[in-house]
């Protein structure tokens, strides 16, 4: 079947009107290569953005095999049963290039993406991880616009991609698992530091008492932590992703600090601060662009290449003749 063309009266109408196949085209805008499918999903997400804001906004974090996505599946089945509607993005680093995605796509949270209150979409691919961030945060807009009560936006706990999530969302969830005696190996304090709340999953069978022990050490690991701006102190939680033990306990958390910041502020002066962040990188990524895409920067960039390569120039000095010649033009 031939798919209407929609124009951006349709595209604004449908998305306010929660329909998911208009949300999913006006996304597929946003990450299209065309120049004019990118401008106009610009156009709609002005349109949007009076009707954002509404939504609680999750990230999750975790190496491969946490179990992100059955964490995500039995949490969101419980919401939605609540009459809850969920959003799922991702930001996988791996989507560039062609490596390949860690987070894998739609497969996964089968169950989750059967239920007509929930809307999930795998990472959009893209060369730079800001980029793919970028996409990820104005896919979140329109879901928001659409009416979806809490957008969770998945991470790989490899890299940057943390700190890309942390900058577009209120809460931060740091799945973990119990490991074999040491459990603040491999996780890393900066990514501890950003987390609200720690998640160990697989509390079940043989695997609960080193969960619970887990916790103890997470605990006393949290408490060494200087104060956070929110006034919220991160905790530790267990839980199984399988049995759904402590999930229902894990929403509550997440409302009490919902709660807590919406009470002494934290939660709008956050986001604010994150609508400045991302226009400065809004900024950095179109500078980057018409830099990189400037006919005198591409005719005399391989040429400065080749002259830092043979000691002619430091890579300084041919960086900022390089800038020059661009700021000229
Ligand atoms: P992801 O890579 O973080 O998304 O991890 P997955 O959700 O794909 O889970 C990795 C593996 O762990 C899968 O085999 C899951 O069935 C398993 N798993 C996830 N959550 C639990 C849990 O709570 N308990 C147990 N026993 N296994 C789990």
């Amino acid at each position: 079947i031939k798919r209407v063309k929609l124009n951006l009266e349709s595209l604004v109408q449908g998305i306010l009107a929660g329909r998911s196949d208009v949300l999913a085209r006006a996304i597929t805008l946003l990450e299209s290569t065309k120049k004019e499918h990118r401008a106009l999903a610009q156009e709609v997400l002005e349109k949007c953005l009076p009707h954002t804001g509404k939504a609680l906004r999750i990230g999750i974090t975790g190496v491969p095999g946490a179990g992100k996505s059955t964490f995500i599946e039995a949490f969101g089945k419980m919401l939605t049963k609540q009459g809850y509607r969920i959003a799922v993005l991702a930001i996988d680093p791996s989507s560039q290039k062609s490596k390949g995605s860690i987070l894998g796509d739609k497969t996964r949270m089968e169950e989750l993406a059967g239920d007509s209150k929930a809307f999930i979409r795998p990472s959009p691919s893209g060369t730079s991880l800001g980029g793919v961030a970028r996409k990820t945060r104005e896919a979140a807009l329109f879901c928001e616009a659409a009416g979806y009560d809490i957008v969770l936006i998945e991470t790989v706990g490899v890299g940057q991609s943390e700190t890309a999530v942390h900058s577009m969302v209120d809460f931060f969830l740091l799945l973990q698992i119990a490991g074999a005696g040491d459990e603040l190996q491999g996780i890393k304090r900066g990514i501890m530091e950003m987390a609200e709340l720690i998640v160990i999953n697989k509390a079940d069978g043989n695997n609960k008492q080193k969960a619970a022990l887990a916790k103890v050490q997470i605990d006393n690991a949290l408490h060494l932590f200087p104060p956070p701006d929110s006034g919220w102190y991160p905790t530790s939680m267990t839980c199984s992703s399988i049995d759904k033990n402590g999930i229902p306990e894990i929403w509550e958390k997440i409302q009490d600090y919902f709660e807590f910041t919406r009470a002494n502020g934290y939660l709008n002066a956050r986001r604010r601060e994150q609508a400045i962040y991302w226009m400065h990188e809004s900024i950095n990524e179109y500078l980057k662009d018409d830099f990189f895409n400037d006919e005198v920067v591409k005719k005399n960039l391989p040429i400065k290449k080749q002259q830092v390569l043979n000691n002619q120039l430091s890579s300084f000095i041919a960086a900022n003749q390089l800038f020059k010649e661009y700021k000229r033009r």
